[in-house]
């Protein structure tokens, strides 16, 4: 089993622009994998095909052996956690805490559950102490690990990550590059998009290339070594 297969999948947005076409792809459990490709590439369009916010025009996708349906994506979601580019669009309770446990309330777990689910989930980030804080009053890169830790406390097989080093200084960066090989060590795969091909080279075991809404390679970061 992968936990992530494409077949010849192909998406169409409604004005007709075609935003993947025909891709094919397969990512092992516990793969670390950059998608790199340049801005239209259809980076987005692809991760959201991978937690179920879209389905294909045509073609099918399977996450964790299950192809996704109409029916059954809602419930992927759970198991395919996305973290968004802005945090400012994923973080928007009035506390830390109340944040990340509005994923684990909306499953109905018991409100103890939620509050352990919650204190691991943020002490994996490095925001425990942090948690009665309301995220204005928060960095760029601590609202950034708190969307991390909402993903987290769903206990995902999967975490998908848009640009998640994007407007970060270097010390945030390296904060998500630690948080990324904490992920790794859980056994998540993960899966991100990036425009650092230097990041991509060091941290991934495996690269997605995108161009124009197509697959241009998939395989592991020799893909990515100059060779003159
Ligand atoms: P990337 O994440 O690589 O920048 P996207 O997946 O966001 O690429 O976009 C792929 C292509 O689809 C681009 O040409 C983009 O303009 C187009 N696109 C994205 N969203 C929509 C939409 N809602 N309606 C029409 N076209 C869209
Ligand atoms: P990203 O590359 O992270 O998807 P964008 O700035 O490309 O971010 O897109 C921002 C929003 O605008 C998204 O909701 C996307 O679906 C939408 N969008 C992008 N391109 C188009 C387009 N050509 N037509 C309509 N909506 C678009």
């Amino acid at each position: 089993m992968n936990a992530i297969e494409l077949n010849n999948v192909t998406y169409t947005y409604q004005n007709g622009m075609v935003a993947l076409q025909n891709i094919t792809l397969k990512v092992p459990i516990g793969a670390k994998v950059a998608l790199l490709g340049p801005n239209g590439a259809g980076k987005s369009t692809l991760l959201h095909h991978i937690n179920g916010l879209k389905l294909p025009t045509s073609g099918s996708v399977s996450i964790m052996g299950e192809k996704l349906t109409k029916k059954n994506c809602a419930a992927i979601r759970q198991k395919v956690g996305l973290v968004f580019q802005d945090p400012d669009d994923q973080v928007i309770s009035n506390t830390v805490l109340e944040d990340v446990a509005f994923g684990p309330r909306n499953l109905k777990m018991s409100e103890k559950t939620v509050q352990e689910v919650c204190s691991a989930a943020l002490g994996s980030v490095g925001m425990l102490e942090h948690k009665d804080r309301a995220p204005y009053q928060l960095s760029y890169g601590q609202k950034k690990r708190v969307a991390i830790a909402g993903v987290l406390a769903m206990h995902p097989d999967i975490v998908i990550l848009d640009e998640p080093m994007a407007s970060l200084d270097p010390l945030g960066q390296d904060e998500i590059a630690g948080l990324l090989q904490g992920l790794y060590y859980m056994g998540k795969t993960i899966i991100l998009s990036t425009h650092d091909v230097n990041f991509a080279a060091s941290w991934a075991d495996m690269v997605i290339l995108l161009k124009g809404g197509e697959l241009l390679a998939a395989g592991n970061t020799d893909l990515l070594v100059d060779e003159t």
